[in-house]
């Protein structure tokens, strides 16, 4: 079936008009805008080619600023088949055929994805999602880094290093003045964007949080992703105004069952409704999961894929569940690391154009995984960037690997990839 996409000049003429189509009867569907036609981050709307008209109708009729409506083109990767293994077995081949032509995958292709095994199969996936990163977002690894403000939370979650039962940490909370500074740091290197993760410490007023975004966009123009948890639409309203750009919130898993059972403060619907909010108020949208919760299938990871998709995500982190010490899963075997290279090959191969991270965790279980996952499909590196007085206290995992600038530039060399021109030349010659 064809399909158009519709973009807009700004995030809110475009739910404007995902609302006006939906109320008219339109089948809407959000995504995120192929590379041709938007930035990484952009989204688009999707309806079917028979709506095209009315569509147009209803939205010049509103009075949408409509960027341009365009046939939906799926990516294709022309000759895929004929440079991977010739050994693939016949669902995968059936799958990365689609791929080839430009057909999209839905849940029971993934699952396939999922369940594959045998060095060709995976080989072949990995590379066709490389194919597939490389083609949408090219070759540079976007490079972030993280402070990770405090330790403190008022959560439990089942999983987590971090949460309020557990009595092995030592817990600490860096002043704005050191948050402030910390980043002017990373301005040094040539870092664009710090991220300010922190457990969900309610400390941090709606104004003091708001005071450290205003204070880092003054004093160092970089963007600024926020991962502080949940809050309410008036909060993540408010410092998208006062300057955040990005905020991440993961939905850890879509099935309601597990997610009850390793979050017992949360609400399954409240958390897709934060992501709403952060999309209805233009925040690029970072979302994802853990691969390894106690009773997760590869169905329900597929299910992940498809709500990333759903949502209109711009940023998805896949990491291995590891466990921490103090916890009730303390005693967990970790996520497969191979279950997680194929859920970030999934991932690029459904939602094409997003950042993926190579994450922490991952590197934490295998420390050559983080370059494993850069071949396939993800596109981006977080430091760790916390001052080292804290660094050891901040234990979502136990044993969690530094990510430094020195470590995330051997993993871009090793995976054959490119800096961003953005670091620092004279911050690499050091490294050298
Ligand atoms: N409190 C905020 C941010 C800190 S936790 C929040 O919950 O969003 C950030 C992420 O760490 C979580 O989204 C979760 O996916 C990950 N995480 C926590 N404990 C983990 C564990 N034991 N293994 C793997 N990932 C974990
Ligand atoms: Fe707190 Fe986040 Fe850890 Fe849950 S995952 S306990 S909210 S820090």
């Amino acid at each position: 079936m064809e399909h158009y996409i519709i973009i807009c000049n700004s995030t809110q003429h475009m739910l404007n008009a995902d609302k006006i189509l939906k109320q008219n009867g339109i089948k809407t569907e959000l995504v995120p805008a192929p590379a041709e036609y938007g930035s990484v981050c952009s989204t688009a709307i999707k309806i079917n080619a028979y709506n095209i008209d009315m569509a147009k109708e209803l939205l010049y009729g509103n009075s949408i600023s409509v960027k341009g409506i365009y046939p939906y083109k799926i990516r294709k990767l022309d000759g895929l088949i004929n440079r991977l293994n010739k050994g693939l077995d016949s669902d995968i081949k059936d799958v990365l055929k689609k791929v080839e032509m430009g057909i999209e995958l839905d849940e029971d292709d993934i699952v396939t994805i999922l369940s594959a095994n045998g060095d060709e199969n995976l080989s072949s996936i990995y590379n066709a999602a490389d194919e597939m990163r490389k083609a949408i977002v090219g070759d540079v690894v976007d490079i972030r880094a993280a402070i990770e403000f405090s330790n403190i939370c008022r959560k439990n979650c089942f999983y987590c290093g971090l949460r309020r039962d557990n009595m092995l940490v030592e817990r600490y909370r860096m002043s704005i003045d050191e948050i402030v500074d910390t980043a002017k740091e990373l301005k040094k290197i040539g870092i664009k964007t710090v991220i300010l993760q922190s457990g969900e410490d309610l400390w941090y007023t709606e104004e003091k949080i708001i005071e450290i975004i205003k204070r880092i966009k003054k004093e160092t123009k970089m963007r600024i992703t926020l991962s502080i948890g949940e809050r309410n639409e008036e909060e993540y309203r408010h410092y998208k105004e006062a300057g955040a750009n990005n905020f991440l919130l993961k939905i850890e898993t879509t099935n309601r069952e597990i997610f009850k059972n390793i979050h017992p403060d949360d609400d399954f619907d409240y958390r897709v409704k934060c992501s709403e909010w952060l999309r209805k108020y233009g925040y690029i949208n970072g979302n994802g999961n853990i691969i390894g919760l106690p009773g997760q299938t590869a169905r329900d990871i597929a299910k992940d894929i498809i709500f990333f998709k759903e949502m209109g995500i711009h940023m998805v982190g896949i990491g291995p569940f590891v466990p921490a010490k103090g916890t009730p899963f303390e005693s967990l075997p970790h996520g497969d690391v191979e279950m997680t290279l194929k859920t970030v090959a999934a991932t690029r191969l459904v939602l094409k154009n997003v950042f993926i991270p190579a994450t922490t965790a991952l590197a934490t279980v295998d420390k050559d995984a983080q370059v494993k996952a850069l071949m396939s499909g993800a596109n981006t590196i977080m430091l760790i960037s916390t001052p080292e007085k804290y660094r050891n206290r901040y234990r979502i995992y136990s044993n969690k690997n530094m990510v430094d600038i020195d470590t995330a530039y051997r993993a871009v060399i090793k995976a054959e990839r490119k800096m961003p021109p953005y670091i620092n030349k004279e911050f690499l010659k050091l490294l050298n």
